[in-house]
């Protein structure tokens, strides 16, 4: 039996019909467990509209109602952060501790939001003229956008969303079509925490919705995470009209290990970032760039861990789960191929794995390449999946050349015993996010828009800046000036 998934207006289980739907899938099974419905233009209209409404009383209340929403979320969302794992789980495919993990750095937003009336606060200068003081504060948006990925669709919705709505804004999310439940939950979350119906909607969605989005005239901003021809087409579009755009595209992660390196931690550093999550990370490193001598010695190693990773249903203990959806998993399936064909040496194939699942189910098992060449699909493409590729250069200065050349700027590691190279690594490269000796996932094509998501960044999107210069007459005004003010 498939669920029926609806959209979440105004506080509220949309209850009007869906000309299109689409399946959601169990990855781990390969059988539909749900139908999602697919908003059109008046649909979005409907969720602005109450997003609208909902904005006017919300922005004006007081900061402190809205940091006690903000606890009451989080305490919510704390207590039950399983249930929400577990949808991401039986949606993504994702191994039920790094759905959890995903819902935890989702609550470090929450947070921070938390903070609202401190990260609010603006700037008093006093006497900037003669009795003329000067003052700055920030201001809500209105209604604000945010389309997610499927690749996290709880942590990503988390990364905007908290401020957004601490900041005085409404929110209109659409999430992911392939796993929309897990932005249900948080809608319901919200309801019993208290915030106002409208604040906070979620409407499902493609092409259509997002367009609907990008053109409503009283949609302020998105906030957008995919993949960069997307995030490209959002940026241009969302900006043509008027509107505050971040934009955070793909990536092409580089882990540069040094002949210095410490190999078993560069070993298992490239098998958790390379193969977690079946490589359907933003962060996930799928280029290793080995400093020869050092690429016999480091492939062993990896190969050996390879071996013992445990491939299968996530809700069992496994370390990898399926890929999202049958599709993506014959797409990065022909990647493999492709790089089979381009000559690229196969030294573990994942195409036909042993798994602990359902036969049913998208598997696809951690595959390695070696002596693969910067002009090979496998290495030119984002293929967002468990395929780590290997090539080899004979210089630092090489290793440096290559990630600086590729289009994607995302993140970067680098694994050496040497301060002084790291050092000169962190330093030259350019990628926004440099792990030394750690590996996580941007600069380039991984970001439009010059505003990151975190912190005081997300601050500033979600907020307009207003400066008011005042004077208040006192008995000594000296009448009219015509003269341009002096700097007394
Ligand atoms: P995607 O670009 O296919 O979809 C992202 C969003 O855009 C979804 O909500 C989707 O419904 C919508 N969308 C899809 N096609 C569209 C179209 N033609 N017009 C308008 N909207 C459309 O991305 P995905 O496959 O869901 O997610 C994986 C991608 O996200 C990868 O490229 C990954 O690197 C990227 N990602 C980046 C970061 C980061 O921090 N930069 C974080 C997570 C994921």
């Amino acid at each position: 039996m498939s669920t029926a998934i609806t959209h979440w207006i105004n506080g509220q289980s949309y209850s009007g019909e869906s000309q299109r739907t689409a399946n959601v899938f169990d990855p781990a099974t390969g059988k539909v467990s749900g139908v999602v419905d697919l908003a059109s233009t008046t649909v979005v209209n409907e969720a602005a509209e109450a997003a609208q409404a909902a904005f006017v009383s919300w922005s004006q209340t007081s900061l402190a109602w809205r940091a006690q929403v903000l606890f009451a979320f989080r305490e919510i969302l704390n207590a039950r952060k399983d249930e929400v794992a577990a949808a991401i789980t039986a949606e993504h495919g994702k191994v039920l501790s790094d759905a959890f993990g995903e819902v935890t750095r989702g609550l470090e937003v929450v947070e921070f939001a938390c903070g609202i009336p401190h990260l609010l606060k603006g700037s008093f200068s006093e006497n900037v003229s003669t009795n003329v003081d000067s003052f700055s504060i920030r201001q809500p948006l209105g209604v604000t956008a945010i389309i997610s990925p499927f690749n996290f669709p709880a942590m990503v919705p988390m990364w905007f969303f908290p401020l957004a709505i601490a900041a005085g804004n409404a929110v209109i999310l659409k999430p992911s079509e392939k796993d929309p439940s897990a932005s249900l939950l948080l809608a319901h979350m919200w309801k019993e925490a208290g915030l106002p119906d409208g604040v906070f909607n979620v409407v499902h969605g493609d092409k259509e919705s997002v367009d609907a989005l990008l053109t409503h005239a009283d949609v302020k901003s998105i906030s957008f995470v995919g993949s960069t021809p997307i995030a490209r087409y959002v940026y241009e579009t969302g900006t043509a009209h008027g509107k505050r755009v971040q934009a955070l595209g793909g990536a092409k992660n580089h882990m540069v290990v040094l002949p210095d390196a410490n190999l078993d931690l560069a070993a298992d550093a490239a098998v958790n970032a390379g193969f977690g999550s079946a490589g359907e990370r933003c962060m996930a490193i799928s280029a290793l760039v080995a400093v020869e001598p050092v690429a016999d010695a480091l492939i062993a190693k990896i190969v050996a861990r390879m071996n013992s990773l445990v491939t299968g249903d996530g809700r069992r203990s496994c370390d990898m789960g399926p890929l999202v959806t049958g599709e993506h998993r014959d797409k990065v399936a022909s990647y493999v191929q492709a790089g089979v064909d381009a000559g690229a040496t196969i030294v573990v194939d994942g195409r036909e794995p042993t798994v602990d699942g359902e036969p049913g189910g998208f598997w696809l098992g951690p595959t390695l390449f070696d002596h693969v060449s910067p002009d090979m699909t496998i290495y030119t493409d984002e293929i967002f999946g468990p395929v780590l590729a290997v090539l080899r250069v004979p210089t630092y200065e090489a290793a440096l050349e290559l990630v600086n050349s590729n289009p994607y700027g995302n993140g970067t590691a680098i694994f050496t015993n040497d301060g002084g190279a790291a050092r000169r690594y962190q330093h030259d490269v350019e990628v926004v996010m440099v792990g030394i000796n750690v590996s996580f996932g941007g600069w380039k094509a991984s970001l439009f828009g010059d505003s990151h998501a975190h912190g005081m960044d997300g601050v500033h999107f979600f907020t307009r800046g207003k400066v008011i210069t005042s004077r208040w007459l006192d008995p000594s005004h000296g009448g009219i000036n015509l003269g341009f003010p002096q700097n007394d």
